[in-house]
């Protein structure tokens, strides 16, 4: 697991706070980048709105939400 220096990053441009990173963003183009790092997952349009409103970066929110269900060690 990679260890960052900074808990939360944030954009000085529009104020926005980011996941664990190295460095905050000073455009609004830097952290463009963080959302195209997802494109590629489908999902539902009312998540992406939550996934808006939400302090860490999606990428972070849905790595955590992915590991939470599936748990290999949970049998039922
Ligand atoms: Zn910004």
């Amino acid at each position: 697991m990679r260890k960052y220096k900074f808990e939360k990053t944030t954009c000085s441009q529009c104020g926005k706070s980011f996941g664990p990173g190295d460095s905050g963003y000073s455009h609004c183009e830097d952290h463009a980048q963080v959302k195209k790092e997802t494109r590629g997952i489908r999902l539902p349009l009312w998540m992406w709105d939550w996934l808006d409103g939400q302090d860490d970066a999606r990428g972070v929110i849905v790595e955590d939400a992915i590991k939470k269900v599936h748990k290999p060690e949970q049998s039922k």
